[in-house]
């Protein structure tokens, strides 16, 4: 039997009935990004006063959205541990309740709605396979009993999943999250929350009162803009790269007919990660191997044959991109004049994001949110407890003049061949039927040289994560430009 292989997530749905921005416009809000942030932050503020305006770049939920794993859980590996660590047990606990809360809202979303997204009850794990990680997974249970979590413990996996032991609760959910997107975009339409996608912001500029954000064609004033575009294309007024890694992780889906309803997460390195989904009468199993700071590692390729090494054949194999911060909580909040922003969740989006929809609601509408001081994008950070943040930061400083002065020809498929025209890096990649791709190898966001990821093929920064198709496409920022050749640039 042949089975076609996608290089794509299990989730992808290509949208219909997209309109993207044609002419001047003037909102309350203006929503950029269309991510589980972004149409979040829109639901909550569909019944306000205001007008409020979305514009995605390309579809929605096309961006890490649409490569997550789908679980809604608040069992998140260690996560309360290092938060205990770097900001004391009373952030810790508060972080817990956010996580909570942001489940209840959702399955609230999705009952009043009555939301078809394949939401179903999912106990989570968290388990290790390793003897001295054990005493971390208890200590991690401790405290969420502390804070009055119904966790237990077991020294297996459902399905016969061998693990030395596991933690894990029960009152939670996995789901499909373009399902739910999509459903929440049809609401926000009807009720006249204008949804533009194909519509990329490529300027954002305060003008005393309002701010002025252009696309290629048209242009939008807002009185309050709000940024859940993953990470932001501009420097200032965030300083973004200064602020957070990258994480890269390799996932893959394939069949299976041992199908249980339950999903986990180790605490190893390499991590694994595993849930299952039934998709057009099919059941998968998702599986997650290996992550790493994507400033560290550039050899895709490689992961993808460890991850290959579980279980092979896949029939979607696809890679995916989220942001760390220093304390290991999200950026939340105001940055700048009626700026907001919404990012740095871990890995851990679908509750953050749908949390980060309640929560700039209620800042834009001046309203107070329990959370809002613990995710302030503003908080000082304890420098001496993060300190292997600057060693990151170090790293991907390296990283990035390394690949400035060296190209790394190692890291490439032999399709590829580089050459310099007027001044400017090229690189060709020859297909399968011989017909040649040709783009710009360095990334228009800060010029980091792009890495050929020649499983997924597609050219991927090794510095920021922005991504492009094999003809330059952009499909991941922050880059906010193609790299397709053209004669004249
Ligand atoms: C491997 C992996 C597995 C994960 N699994 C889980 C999980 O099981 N559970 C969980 O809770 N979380 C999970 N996450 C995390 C979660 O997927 C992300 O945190 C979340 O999807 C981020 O959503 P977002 O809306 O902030 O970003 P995105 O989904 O990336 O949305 C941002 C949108 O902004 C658009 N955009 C960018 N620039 C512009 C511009 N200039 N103009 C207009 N639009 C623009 C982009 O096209 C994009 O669609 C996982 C992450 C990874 C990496």
């Amino acid at each position: 039997m042949v089975i076609k292989m996608h290089k794509n997530s299990l989730w992808e749905i290509k949208s219909k009935e997209n309109s993207s921005l044609e002419k001047e416009t003037e909102v309350d809000v203006l929503i950029i990004g269309g991510g589980i942030t972004g149409i979040s932050t829109a639901y909550h503020l569909k019944d306000s006063n205001l007008k409020v305006a979305l514009v995605e770049a390309n579809t929605i939920g096309s961006g890490v959205t649409s490569k997550t794993t789908g679980k809604l859980t608040y069992l998140q590996e260690d996560l309360y541990l290092k938060i205990q660590n770097y900001c004391g047990k009373e952030v810790a606990k508060k972080y817990y309740e956010s996580q909570k809360e942001a489940i209840k809202l959702v399955e609230k979303i999705i009952t009043e709605n009555d939301i078809a997204c394949d939401f179903v009850k999912s106990p989570s794990y968290v388990f290790t396979n390793n003897t001295s990680n054990i005493g971390t997974l208890q200590k991690e249970k401790n405290l969420l009993l502390s804070f009055g979590a119904s966790i237990k413990e077991s020294s297996s996996l459902p399905n016969n999943i061998p693990c030395k032991y596991s933690i894990y609760v029960e009152d939670t959910y996995v789901f499909h999250p373009l399902k739910y997107l999509n459903a929440l975009k049809k609401i926000l339409q009807k009720n006249k929350v204008k949804v533009y996608e194909h519509s990329r912001i490529l300027s954002i500029d305060w003008k005393n009162d309002f701010y002025l954000c252009k696309t290629k064609d048209a242009f939008i004033k807002a009185k309050s803009v709000v940024l859940a575009l993953h990470y932001p294309y501009f420097l200032f007024p965030f300083l973004m790269p200064l602020k957070v890694t990258l994480e890269k992780s390799y996932i893959g889906a394939f069949p299976t007919n041992e199908a249980v309803n339950f999903n986990a997460i180790s605490i190893d390195n390499p991590v694994c990660s595993m849930r299952y989904q039934e998709e057009n009468e099919k059941k998968y199993q998702i599986f997650l191997y290996d992550s790493h700071n994507i400033c560290m590692e550039t050899n895709d390729l490689e992961h993808f044959q460890k991850l290959k090494e579980f279980s092979y054949p896949y029939e979607y194999l696809w890679s995916n991109i989220d942001i760390i911060t220093g304390d290991y909580l999200p950026y939340i909040g105001k940055i700048h004049h009626h700026l907001f922003l919404a990012t740095g969740y871990q890995t851990w989006g679908m509750t953050n994001g749908s949390l980060a929809g309640k929560m700039i609601s209620d800042l834009v509408m001046k309203k107070e949110n329990p959370y809002a001081k613990i995710f302030d994008p503003k908080r000082k950070m304890n420098l001496g407890k993060v300190v292997r943040f600057p060693l990151a930061m170090m790293s991907n400083m390296k990283s990035f003049i390394g690949e400035k002065l060296f190209l790394k020809k190692t890291w490439y498929h032999e399709k590829i061949t580089f050459l310099n025209r007027n001044g400017k890096k090229l690189a060709i990649y020859t297909d399968e039927r011989g017909e040649k791709h040709m783009v710009y190898r360095q990334c228009p966001h800060l010029k980091c040289n792009l890495i050929f990821n020649e499983e997924e093929l597609t050219w991927d920064c090794p510095c920021h994560g922005s991504r492009f198709d094999l003809d330059g496409k952009c499909i991941q920022g922050p880059s906010n430009y193609d790299i397709c050749y053209k004669e004249e640039r």
